[in-house]
C-alpha cells in the first residue's frame, strides 16, 4: 500500500513537472513570436523610409547623367535635402529607441541631473515641433506660469516631453493639443491634453509597456516603444506618470518630476 501511494506520489509530480514545461514552453514560444514580429516591425520601419531615400538618389543620380539641372533649383534642392534629414532624423530615432530599450533591460540606463529650467526647455521643444504640428493640422499650446527650476536629465526630460507631445500630435485628430506646467511644493507637473481618438481603459493599462500599440491604426507607424521609454525615464528621476482617457474625446498624459535633489 506504501509502494501504491508512492508510485501515486511520483506520478503526481511528475505530471506538475510536466505542466511547468509546457507552460515555459509556451512563454518561450511566445516571447520567440514577439521577436519575429518586432524583427519584422523594425525591418519595415527602416525598410520605407531607406528605400525611398535609395529612390530619389536613383532619380537624382539619372537627371545629372542627363543634365537636366533643371531638377536642381534652389527651391526644388531645398525641398529634397528637408525631406531627406527628415526621413534620415526617423531612422536615427529609432534605433536610438532601440538602444534606450537595451539600456532599459540591461539596467544601464543612467541619469546625468543638472540645474533645468524647466519652463524654457517645454517652450523650446514645443516651439521645435510645431512647424510638424501644422502640418498635421494642429497648434501647440504651452501654459507656463513663471520659471519651474528642477536637477534632472536635460536631454531626458526633452525626450519625456517630445514623445508625449508627438503623440497628442499624431493621435490628436488635428485638434489643439494643450500643454501646462505648473508646481507643487514638492514636484514640477507637466500636462498634455489633446482632443483626439482616446485609449480604452483596457489599452490604457498596457500602452507604457514595450512593444504594445493599440490595434493596428498603422497609418501612423511606430513600434510601440515611445511610452515604455517615457516611463522608465519618469522612474527613473523618482517620479510617476499617470493618464486620463476616454475613446473619442482624448487624452491627458500627466508627469510629475521631484524638485532638485530628491
Ligand atoms: P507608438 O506611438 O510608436 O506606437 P508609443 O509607445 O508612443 O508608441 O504609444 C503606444 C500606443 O499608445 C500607440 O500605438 C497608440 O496606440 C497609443 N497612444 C499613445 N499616445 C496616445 C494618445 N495621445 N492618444 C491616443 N493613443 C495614444
Amino acid at each position: 500500500r506504501r509502494q501504491v501511494l508512492a508510485l501515486e506520489q511520483s506520478r503526481q509530480q511528475q505530471e506538475a513537472l510536466l505542466q511547468e514545461l509546457r507552460a515555459t514552453q509556451g512563454e518561450l514560444q511566445r516571447s520567440l513570436n514577439m521577436r519575429d514580429e518586432f524583427m519584422s516591425m523594425v525591418a519595415h520601419e527602416l525598410r520605407t523610409p531607406l528605400n525611398t531615400l535609395f529612390l530619389e538618389t536613383q532619380m537624382r543620380t539619372v537627371n545629372l547623367e542627363r543634365g537636366n539641372l533643371a531638377a536642381f533649383d534652389a527651391d526644388k534642392l531645398q525641398k529634397m535635402v528637408a525631406r531627406d534629414a527628415r526621413q534620415i532624423r526617423s531612422m536615427v530615432r529609432l534605433i536610438d529607441d532601440m538602444l534606450d530599450v537595451s539600456r532599459i533591460n540591461s539596467g544601464k540606463l543612467s541619469i546625468r541631473r543638472e540645474a533645468v529650467d524647466l519652463t524654457e526647455l517645454v517652450r523650446r521643444v514645443a516651439d521645435d515641433l510645431s512647424p510638424g504640428a501644422l502640418a498635421s493640422n494642429t497648434t501647440l499650446h504651452v501654459q507656463a506660469s513663471g520659471v519651474i527650476e528642477g536637477h534632472w536629465d536635460a536631454f531626458r526630460v526633452e525626450q519625456i516631453v517630445v514623445n508625449l507631445i508627438s503623440n497628442a500630435v499624431r493621435y490628436g485628430a488635428g485638434q489643439p493639443v494643450e500643454i501646462s506646467l505648473s508646481q507643487t511644493p514638492n514636484s514640477a507637473v507637466i500636462e498634455v491634453r489633446d482632443h483626439g481618438i482616446g485609449i480604452s481603459s483596457r489599452d490604457q493599462e498596457r500602452i507604457f509597456q514595450a512593444f504594445e500599440r493599440v490595434v493596428q491604426h498603422d497609418r501612423t507607424g511606430g513600434l510601440g516603444l515611445g511610452l515604455f521609454i517615457t516611463k522608465q525615464l519618469v522612474d527613473a528621476h523618482g517620479g510617476a506618470i499617470t493618464l486620463q482617457s476616454q475613446p473619442g474625446s482624448g487624452s491627458l498624459f500627466c508627469v510629475t518630476l521631484p524638485l532638485a535633489g530628491q
